[in-house]
């Protein structure tokens, strides 16, 4: 394995030590190329860091030439704001229904309603079932038609840009949300201190990340649509959760899995796999049928029956750690 020392210099990429431990130490995995650009031939190296086994890509897009990796027409992360949806489409529509119901049924578990802020808060429907449910509701957005949506859709207070600008009020909130967007994040720790900052000293954060540990993962390898290469820039295990928070005065208190995201980055992967072998759509149903098992498995492997895995994604349940 060639060290990342010998990685060529690339344009408008950034080569970077361990985003967590700050080593320089780190093997290389393997490549993925962009699921948009497939034909391309191009690739993005993932390594992994030898001091505390987080993997993440490097070299990576410099913070200022990463948007123009959003800019294809196929990814639509905002599905609220398009006129026309497919029937795939409809269906995740109907599934992030039910699952937002489903996180607010596991926040009223732990706390009462009071102040939540959601980081990448998106077109804001999880913001706005909070909000329907007593909910004093904030939220932070990087897209700012996402966030004109937010505003225009449901009335919701959301604030256009990153959290550090956002002058939110120091220990202001009872819940702070990140629902896959630490992948995205470009200095984990600093967001992590940020948050400490904004959250209540018996506050509660929720972290939902693609879990690069899952059986899935290992069984669709570089075709495993969460390394989502170059959008997402790390990728999380419990371990590396327990680091991340340890390391800026939080402790992970729960992890568990979001069923519906096995489904989901099953399929996906499938047709990864798919475009990949360049087979006719008709070998999507075989395909869709191995995506069932697989993400059968993994939801079975993550639940409490077994425990042996925190599920394809992971919701971490972290709370401040007060001295
Ligand atoms: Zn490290």
């Amino acid at each position: 394995m060639k060290a990342t020392d010998s990685h060529e210099k690339r344009s408008g990429f950034e080569n970077i030590n361990c985003p967590i431990c700050h080593s320089k130490k780190q093997t290389d995995l393997f490549k993925v190329p962009d699921r948009f650009k497939l034909q391309d031939g191009d690739t993005f190296q993932l390594v992994s860091c030898e001091q505390c086994e987080l993997v993440f890509l490097n070299p990576r897009p410099k913070p200022d030439t990463i948007s123009q990796f959003y800019q294809n027409v196929e990814y639509q992360p905002f599905l609220s704001t398009q006129k026309k949806l497919s029937i795939f489409e409809q269906l995740y529509t109907l599934i992030r229904t039910f699952a937002n119901k489903n996180k607010l049924r596991k926040i009223l578990k732990l706390k009462p309603p009071g102040r939540i802020l959601d980081i990448g808060c998106g077109t804001g429907e999880f913001l706005n079932v909070m909000k329907l449910n007593g909910w004093e509701t904030f939220g932070v957005e990087k897209d700012s038609s996402a966030v004109e949506f937010a505003k225009s859709a449901y009335n919701l207070n959301v604030k256009t840009g990153e959290l550090a600008e956002a002058g939110f009020e120091k220990k202001g909130f009872d819940v702070i949300s990140m629902w896959h967007v630490l992948e995205h994040v470009y200095q984990p720790c600093d967001e992590l201190s940020r948050i400490k900052s904004l959250l209540k000293d018996d506050g509660l954060l929720l972290i939902a990340v693609p879990n690069i540990a899952s059986p899935d993962a290992g069984f669709y390898k570089n075709n495993w649509i969460a390394l989502d290469t170059p959008r997402h820039l790390t990728h999380f295990t419990e371990k590396n959760m327990a680091d991340l928070c340890s390391r800026n005065g939080f402790q992970v208190v729960g992890a568990g899995q979001l069923i519906q995201d096995a489904f989901f980055n099953c399929l996906m992967s499938e047709k990864i796999v798919l475009d990949k072998s360049k087979k006719s759509k008709v070998f999507f149903l075989i395909f869709a049928f191995r995506a069932l098992y697989i993400s059968l498995k993994t939801i079975y492997l993550s639940s409490r029956f077994s425990k042996k895995y925190t599920g394809s994604s992971t919701l971490y349940l972290i709370e401040p750690v007060n001295h």
